[in-house]
Parts: C-alpha cells; sequence; structure tokens
C-alpha cells in the first residue's frame, strides 16, 4: 500500500492523458468532418443528458445517467489505477454489465448491457475510495466530521451510438445527505472539478471560499490559507495574468490518525484547490516545520496561474508543469523569506542528489510511464533551475523568474507551439541560447544516463554553466 512508507506528496496529479487514445480520436473527427456528408458532421457533437450523484449514507452514493436517446454504451474515459472502478463499484441493475480497459497501468471502464440491447438510462452505486493514484486525482477524501470531497472527473465521459462515439454534455445535479450541504464550482455541471459533501458551510477567508476540517492543525491550516494571497500576486505578477477570484479551497484531513507517514495532495481545478492532508506526520510537520506546508501550497496556486496562461503546460511531459511549479515554488519561498539563504541553498542541493538518485531509474521523459514519476518534480525543478543558469549566470534563481516571465509572455503574444517542451526551447532561443547547449539539455531529458551525477555535470560544462550552479 502507498502509505507503507513515508511519502512526501504535495502531489497535483493532472491527467497524463492518454496520447494514442486522444490521437485516435482527433483522426475520428477528422475523417468525420472529411469523408462523411455533412449532415453525419452532427454526430460529433455532444449528446445531452442529466447525471445525478447522490450520497446515500456515510460511504455509499448511487451515479445515475440518462441519456437524451438511446446509446449502446458508456465509457468512464479517464483512467484510473488501483481497484477503484473493479472493486468499488457494481451495476444497480443485473441487466447491465462494467467492462475495463487497461491503459498504461491505469484503467477506464465501459457500462452497457449484457445483451447488447441500447438503453437510455443506467446508473451504478459506489463506495468511497480514497486511495492515492500514483499519476491522477483523487477520487473521494474524507473530512473528520463526516464531509467529503469528491472529484467528478472519474464519473464523466463518452457514448457509444451504433458504432460512433460521441462526447456527452451532461446536466449535473448533486444530492448530499439529508442536512448536509454542497460545495462546488458550478452546481449544475459535469466538468471536471470538486464537490463537497457535508455538514460545513463554507466561510469567506483571505479572498477564498473555504472548507477546512476541524481535524486540520491550525497552524497547516494557517500557513497555507495566509500563503496562497501571497503567491497570487508574486506569480500574478510574474506571469502578467488576471485570475478570476475567488476560488475555492478544500481541505480534508479525514486519515489524518487512521494512516502512518505523510502525504499532502492537492488537485487543482479551475478556481479550486482541493487539498488531502494523511497521516500522523503531518501533525508532526506542523508543530516543528510549518514552512513545509507553505511550499506545498505555493506550488499548487503557482498550479492555477499555469492553468490560466496556459492550455495544457506539461500534457506532453508533466515535468513542464511539476518541475516548473517546484522551481517557482522555491524562489517564492527564498523571495518572501519563508527560507533562510542556507535553507534555500540546501532545498536546491536537495533536489539534485534526488534528481540523480531517479535518473538511475529512467530518462525524466520516461519516468512518467516507468513508475519514476518522482523525477518530473526532481529533475524537472533542476532542468529550470538549469535554464535559469543560463539565463541569468550570476543569479540563476532570478533567472528562473526571469525565464518564466519570458515563457508567460509569448504566451500572451501568441508565440506558441502547441507542445509545451517546445514552447521551454524557444523561449530558451529567445534568450539567445545557442543550438548546441538545447540539445545538450534535450539529450539530458531523453537519456537515462550510465552516470547520472556525472552526466549532470558534464551537460553543465556544455551550458557552460559553474558547477554550483
Ligand atoms: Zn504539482
Amino acid at each position: 500500500m502507498i502509505y507503507g512508507m513515508i511519502n512526501i506528496l504535495h502531489l497535483l496529479f493532472r491527467l497524463i492523458s492518454h496520447p494514442l487514445k486522444v490521437a485516435m480520436q482527433k483522426l475520428f473527427y477528422v475523417y468525420l468532418l472529411i469523408t462523411i456528408a455533412s449532415s453525419l458532421v452532427a454526430k460529433a457533437d455532444s449528446l445531452p443528458g442529466q447525471f445525478t450523484l447522490t450520497r446515500d449514507s456515510d460511504r455509499e452514493w448511487t451515479a445515475s445517467y440518462c441519456f437524451d436517446i438511446a446509446v449502446n454504451a458508456f465509457e468512464f474515459e479517464r483512467p484510473m489505477s488501483g481497484n477503484m472502478r473493479q472493486d468499488y463499484w457494481q451495476v444497480t441493475n443485473d441487466l447491465f454489465e462494467l467492462q475495463y480497459e487497461d491503459i498504461n497501468q491505469e484503467s477506464a471502464a465501459i457500462i452497457q448491457r449484457k445483451d447488447g440491447a441500447v438503453f437510455r438510462c443506467t446508473s451504478i452505486s459506489m463506495q468511497t475510495y480514497t486511495d492515492l493514484p500514483e499519476k491522477n486525482y483523487l477520487a473521494f477524501s474524507t473530512f473528520s466530521d463526516g464531509g467529503v470531497t469528491v472529484y467528478t472527473g472519474y464519473f464523466s465521459g463518452s457514448v457509444k451510438i451504433n458504432s460512433n462515439w460521441q462526447k456527452t454534455e451532461l446536466t449535473a445535479q448533486y444530492v448530499p445527505l439529508t442536512g448536509n450541504n454542497i460545495l462546488a464550482r458550478d452546481i449544475h455541471s459535469l466538468d471536471p472539478q470538486y464537490i463537497y459533501f457535508g455538514p460545513q458551510k463554507s466561510v469567506e477567508r483571505d479572498g477564498s471560499i473555504t472548507v477546512i476540517d476541524p481535524a486540520i492543525p491550525s497552524t497547516a491550516r494557517e500557513m497555507i490559507l495566509s500563503t496562497m494571497p501571497q503567491v497570487n500576486i508574486e506569480i500574478g505578477t510574474l506571469f502578467g495574468a488576471v485570475q478570476s477570484t475567488p476560488f475555492i479551497v478544500l481541505m480534508a484531513g479525514g486519515e489524518l490518525q487512521s494512516v502512518s507517514g505523510i502525504s499532502m495532495k492537492a488537485g487543482v481545478q479551475k478556481n479550486q484547490v482541493a487539498y488531502t492532508l494523511k497521516g500522523k506526520g503531518i501533525i508532526k510537520i506542523a508543530n516543528k516545520n510549518p514552512s513545509w506546508f507553505a511550499k506545498h501550497a505555493a506550488h499548487e496556486v503557482i498550479h492555477l496561474w499555469q492553468g490560466e496562461v496556459w492550455n495544457n503546460l506539461g500534457e506532453d511531459h508533466p515535468r513542464m508543469h511539476e518541475g516548473s511549479a517546484d522551481a517557482l515554488a522555491y524562489e517564492f519561498m527564498h523571495r518572501r523569506g519563508f527560507y533562510t539563504e542556507e535553507q534555500y541553498q540546501k532545498v536546491w542541493q536537495k533536489a539534485e542528489s534526488k534528481c540523480t538518485a531517479l535518473l538511475e531509474k529512467s530518462s525524466i521523459h520516461e519516468g512518467p510511464s516507468n513508475g519514476n514519476f518522482d523525477i518530473v518534480y526532481q529533475c524537472g525543478a533542476i532542468v529550470n533551475r538549469l535554464a535559469g543558469a543560463l539565463v541569468n549566470p550570476s543569479n540563476p534563481g532570478q533567472g528562473i523568474w526571469t525565464f518564466w516571465g519570458r515563457m508567460a509572455e509569448r504566451q500572451k503574444n501568441n508565440q506558441n507551439s502547441s507542445e509545451s517542451e517546445q514552447l521551454f526551447f524557444e523561449a530558451l532561443s529567445s534568450f539567445d541560447v545557442k543550438p548546441d547547449k538545447q540539445t545538450a539539455l534535450q539529450r539530458f531529458l531523453e537519456r537515462k544516463p550510465e552516470d547520472p551525477a556525472s552526466a549532470l555535470g558534464t551537460l553543465k560544462q556544455a551550458l557552460g554553466i559553474s558547477a554550483a550552479n
């Protein structure tokens, strides 16, 4: 189990979209548009319908679907690792079955009738599932007072009509336990978001709408809430963007006492951050080192800002959003005095030694598909540090800041490629970083070196930056 070891996770696990599937879907639509009579093009439109998620009891739920026309199947497209859909979901009617489709150590699910007949309505019952998926969002997070946040992304999907797959656009209804409340970004939509079901009413604080588990230590809560507006100012200014506020902050601590280790995970959606703090170690950190929470909160708010500026930063290579969120979070911590000079040097040294250790397992690019996801954070941050040193050799930290200011500026001026890693290299070119240096950096991203520490040293030499950077 994931809590068998100490896990210090701060992780936003954005969907690593299954590229082949997406590419096939795109091809399918192109095919439709080009080769089929225009009357059939309408099939590519979204099918309307109604989705209802009902909390039946403390840990039991029903998700119901009714489509406007009869369909052959519905696919829950977002892949999920672990056994959530296999063991925690059941069809509510024996005429139906759930089937699973493996996608890169995760799986999607399809519901259909056993006899192959079409249907308009179907439903599944499920139990609360709180395991951490390695690369994806938590499906449920529990609160100590009976509240739960639910990530809706696992419930959306496509329908099959005859042999064509079609997107859906479902109106949603969320039904809490009697006397409980709901908090959502859009209470009538199944768009990916976090929905709070529980006894609390939201409280407005520091420009955010919050629901906070009373079990979360106050030092952790205060550090997270007070850091968020500071990051908003720093990163908002850097990216030159205005974020639509207020945003919703959810903080769940239902498993603070029941699991060992330390885990702080956050999911970021448009205008929402949902934190889940698990494990007894969190309480120790809250007493000893509260700035730990500031760094993790900063990382998540940086993701919110990335989402404002870029549509799909890191969908090609997650190191693009995770590595930069860590690098910018370290710099934020330094700028705002959360880190002493010594702590600041130490976090960068630590990232470098973790990066070289993780390079023993896989290249940076291949980390996510090789059970080495942490490499996108550690080496991802180091790659930003190297870029920072190329931009500003005497002050690489400032260089990171300058580099990401340029990245955002170029995006706003539409000087953008579709692949975010290409954006990175194009931005380097705009600082006159020569092609041979870019090639050396590209190779470092793609290859698993024989001797990572010396490979990093050689790379620094090739980039013409000092070994201390
Ligand atoms: Zn992240």
